[in-house]
Order: C-alpha cells, then structure tokens, then sequence
C-alpha cells in the first residue's frame, strides 16, 4: 500500500467503495463520480502509477484487467460500453494508481 493513494485505500478497506467484483489481483468499485448510468473502475491491488510506469512484467495484468472489461460490463446490463485509461496529467489523470475505466448506459440519473 502506497500512504496517501486513494485507490490503495479502497483496497485496503480504509475508505468505503461500492465494489462489484474482486479476486487476488483486482478490485472493481464504482465511480463515485459516474460519466454514465454504470460507471465503474478496474483497479490492480498492486500500486502501479500509471500506463507510462508500466512494464512487461504487468503484460499479464493488463490483460486481467482488460478481459474483466466486457465480462462485468455484461453482468451490470450493458451492451455495449466505453472504456478509458488516462494517463499522466497531462493525459487527464487525477489518481495516480492505473485503472481502467468502463461506462455506459447513458447519462447518470442525478
Ligand atoms: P482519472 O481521472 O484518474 O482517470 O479518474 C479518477 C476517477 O476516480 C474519477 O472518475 C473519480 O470520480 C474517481 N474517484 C476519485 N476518488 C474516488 C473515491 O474515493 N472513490 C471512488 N469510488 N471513485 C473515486
Ligand atoms: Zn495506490
């Protein structure tokens, strides 16, 4: 766990998530900000920055993550969805621990 990064927060259970889903490597909470009706996040539970730290060795990982993409993406009633990983500030990012994030379904009902 990295001090002060949200994501490893959630992962550690210090700060409360909506998860639907995790197993050893992964957890997948829902944005607390959702773009769309279903906005929900793929976050390794190891800290990794961001695409630009990745390496060969996160090759299977990544992979993991990407695969989880459309199997929940189908359990939460999408048909077809977005996915999105920014990266680095200039890349839009605001949390530094890599996620991908999946959304669809139209406009959030707020
Ligand atoms: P980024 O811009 O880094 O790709 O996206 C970070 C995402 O994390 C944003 O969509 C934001 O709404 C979400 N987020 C930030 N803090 C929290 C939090 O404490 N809990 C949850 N569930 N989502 C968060
Ligand atoms: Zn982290």
């Amino acid at each position: 766990m990295t001090e002060d990064c949200i994501f490893c927060k959630i992962v550690a259970g210090t700060i409360p998530a909506t998860t639907i889903y995790e197993d050893n490597d992964v957890i997948v909470f829902n944005d607390i900000n959702p773009m769309a009706k279903v906005h929900f996040l793929i976050v390794p539970k190891q800290h990794i920055e961001s695409l630009n730290s990745c390496e060969e060795a996160d090759q299977a990982l990544l992979g993991k993550m990407l695969l989880l993409a459309p199997k929940l993406a189908t359990e939460q009633g999408l048909k077809g969805f977005k996915t999105l990983i920014n990266t680095g500030r200039d890349g839009g990012q605001e949390v530094f621990h890599i996620h991908v994030h999946v959304f669809g379904g139209g406009e959030p009902n707020t």
